[in-house]
C-alpha cells in the first residue's frame, strides 16, 4: 500500500521518500509471495468501483514497468447456503451479479457438474459463480513493479530503514529513521502510514485508530496431482457454510489459486492466532494445519493432502473488515486491509494519494471514526 502511494504521488509531481524497515522482498509482512486471488466477487458498490478502477491502474502498472502483474484465469465463488458467514463474499452471488451488471465485469453461473468438468481437481456441490474478469495477482512482482516505477518518477525508496519516531504538528511531521543503527530526522508537509501489521505500535497513541487485530495466517501450497486436472485451476473462494455438516471442522471460508511450480495454494481467511509482528512464530498451529489438509482431501482432488508447504503471513483485521483510509492533520493513515485488500492496492495508493495532497476524502466506510 505505501508502495502503491508511493507511484501515485511521483505521479502528481510530489517529492516523496518510502521509507521501508526491511529488504527488498522480505516475507515480514502481508504482501509477499507469488499471487493474492483478484476476485471481484463483492456486492458493495464502494468495492466494485475501486476494483473497477483497479483493473484499470493494474494495467497502466504494467505498461509502465514492463512486468506482467495481472493474471485473469477465472475466479469461481462457491458453497452457498444457508450458514454462510461474513467472510469476504459478504452478499448472496446474486446480490454480486447485480452489483457487477452494467460495470463491464463480467460472470455467470455454473452448475457443479459443469464446473467439475472444466476444473477436475476441484469438487463443487452448490451453484457456481464463475467470473472470467478475475483470477490472481503477482505479490512480490507488484511491489517491485511500483518502487521501480516511483523510483523512475522521481520517487526516493529506502529500505532497511526504519521510522522509529513521529511528531506531529499542525501543518508538518517530524519523522525520525533510523538506517543501520543512525538517526536522522526528516520533516514532511504530508505523511502516509501504512505500516501494515505494525500500525498500532507506531501511531496508536498519536492517532485513535479503530481496533486492529493482527493475526499470524497459515495457508499452504498443496502439490499437484497432475493426473487429475493438471494445471487447469481457476482462483477460488468456498463459503462455509456452518448449517451443513460437512463443514463441522472447517474454521472458516477458504480461498486459493495454483502457484505454477509451488502447487494449489490454499487458506482459511482470517483464523491465524493473534500475534506480535514482532514476535512471530512462523510455525503453523497444527490443528488448523491438519483441518486445511483434510478440506484439501475432501475438496480439491487435483492436488496431495499430505504433500504440502506452509506458508507464514499477517493480516491485520478491523471488526467490518473494512479498510481504514482516512487523514489527520499532516498524517494520512492506510490500514487494517483484513486479508482482501492486495486486488485494491492501485487504487487505494490514489485514495491515499488524495488523501495525502488535501484532496478528495474516501467514502466514510473508510473513516478512522466508525
Ligand atoms: C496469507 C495471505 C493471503 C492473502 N490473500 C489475499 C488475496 O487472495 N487477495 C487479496 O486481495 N488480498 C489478500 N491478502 C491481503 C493482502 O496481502 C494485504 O491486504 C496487503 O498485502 C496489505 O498490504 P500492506 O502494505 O498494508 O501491508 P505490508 O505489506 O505488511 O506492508 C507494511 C510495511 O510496513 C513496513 N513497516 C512497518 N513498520 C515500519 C516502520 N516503523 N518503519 C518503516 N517501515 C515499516 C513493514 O516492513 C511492511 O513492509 C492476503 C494476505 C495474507 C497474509
Amino acid at each position: 500500500m505505501g508502495s502503491a502511494t508511493a507511484w501515485a504521488l511521483a505521479r502528481r509531481g510530489r517529492e516523496v521518500l518510502l521509507a521501508e524497515r526491511f529488504e527488498p522482498g522480505h516475507a515480514m509482512g502481508a504482501s509477499h509471495g507469488e499471487f493474492r486471488n483478484f476476485n471481484v466477487a463483492y456486492s458493495e458498490p464502494d468495492y466494485v468501483a475501486m476494483l473497477v478502477e483497479a483493473r484499470c491502474l493494474w494495467e497502466e502498472l504494467e505498461a509502465a514497468s514492463g512486468a506482467e502483474l495481472l493474471d485473469l484465469v477465472g475466479l469461481v465463488n462457491h458453497g452457498e447456503g444457508p450458514g454462510n458467514g461474513d467472510g469476504e463474499s459478504r452478499a448472496s452471488f446474486d446480490a454480486v451479479r447485480a452489483a457487477l451488471a452494467g460495470t463491464g465485469v463480467r460472470s455467470e453461473f455454473l452448475r457443479p457438474e459443469e464446473a467439475h468438468e472444466r476444473w477436475p481437481g476441484m469438487r463443487f456441490d452448490t451453484r457456481v459463480l464463475f467470473s472470467p474478469d478475475s483470477g490472481r495477482v503477482r505479490a512480490d512482482a507488484s511491489v517491485a513493479a511500483l518502487q521501480q516505477v516511483a523510483t523512475s518518477l522521481g520517487a526516493e525508496v529506502r529500505h532497511a530503514t526504519r521510522a522509529v519516531d513521529i511528531r506531529v504538528a499542525d501543518d508538518h511531521a517530524d519523522v525520525d529513521l533510523e538506517t543501520d543503527g543512525r538517526v536522522a530526522t526528516v520533516r514532511a508537509r504530508s505523511l502516509v502510514v501504512t505500516a501494515g501489521a505494525w500500525t498500532e505500535k507506531l501511531l496508536g497513541d498519536r492517532i485513535r485508530l479503530p481496533r486492529l487485530v493482527v493475526t499470524q495466517e497459515q495457508p499452504a501450497h498443496f502439490a499437484l496431482r497432475p493426473a487429475l486436472g493438471g494445471d487447469a485451476w481457476p482462483s477460488f473462494n468456498h463459503l462455509h457454510d456452518r448449517s451443513s455438516e460437512s463443514g463441522d471442522y472447517w474454521y472458516s471460508d477458504v480461498y486459493g489459486m495454483l502457484t505454477p511450480g509451488e502447487g494449489v495454494k490454499v487458506g482459511w481467511h482470517g483464523t491465524g492466532l493473534v500475534t506480535d509482528p514482532d514476535a512471530r512464530t512462523f510455525e503453523s498451529e497444527p490443528v488448523q494445519l491438519e483441518a486445511l489438509r483434510r478440506y484439501a482431501a475432501d475438496w480439491l482432488p487435483g492436488v496431495d493432502p499430505d504433500d504440502f508447504a506452509e506458508i507464514s503471513c499477517t493480516y491485520t483485521s478491523t471488526d467490518t473488515t473494512d479498510f481504514v483510509l482516512d487523514r489527520v492533520g499532516p498524517v494520512t493513515v492506510g490500514a487494517g486491509f483484513s486479508g482482501h485488500g492486495f486486488k485494491f492496492t492501485p487504487t487505494v495508493g490514489r485514495i491515499l494519494a488524495d488523501l495525502a495532497t488535501a484532496g478528495d476524502r474516501p467514502p466514510s466506510r473508510f473513516a478512522l471514526a466508525r
